[in-house]
């Protein structure tokens, strides 16, 4: 597993066990279900939206280590953020860890999410890193066609 160390870095091991924000949101504006098949990541992101703003944003479900700690990092940064900013951050994110961009000065929009940089090299694990940005962009839009309603 020594070739893993490199992926699961002291902030991702950090917030797989210790998820900041993780639970319900029962007045919530949006919510949206995320699956990962691959790996059996499990995820719902709840919102609350004033004007373009994210002003709160909370997850529950079950999921590996990087899926945990992706959903987990991305509620503390997106807390505050409009729609735009966090459209933005998912593009890089994603450059991040498909390894189209490095974590280096040049990024320093990404914060915490730069300990995923290791992520493009397992690129099983990609899938994991991206689910709650995915599963967020769905909550945001508010497709009817993703958006679970219960
Ligand atoms: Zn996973």
């Amino acid at each position: 597993m020594a070739e893993l160390e490199g992926l699961y870095q002291e902030v991702i091991l950090d917030h797989s066990k210790k998820p900041r924000n993780f639970h319900s949101m029962a007045d919530a504006d949006r919510h949206a279900d995320g699956y990962n098949p691959l790996c059996g990541d499990r995820f719902t992101v709840y919102l609350k939206l004033k004007d373009d703003k994210i002003v709160d944003i909370s997850f529950q479900g079950t999921g590996c280590a990087i899926s945990t700690a992706s959903a987990s990092i991305l509620t503390e940064i997106l807390k505050g953020k409009t729609r735009a900013q966090a459209e933005a951050l998912f593009e890089t994110f994603r450059d991040l860890v498909t390894g189209k961009i490095h974590a280096n000065g040049e990024t320093p929009a990404l914060g915490k999410l730069a300990a995923f940089s290791g992520v493009c090299e397992f690129p099983v694990r990609v899938k994991c890193a991206t689910l709650v940005w995915h599963t967020l962009r769905s909550a945001l839009e508010g497709d009817p066609e993703v958006v679970a309603t219960e």
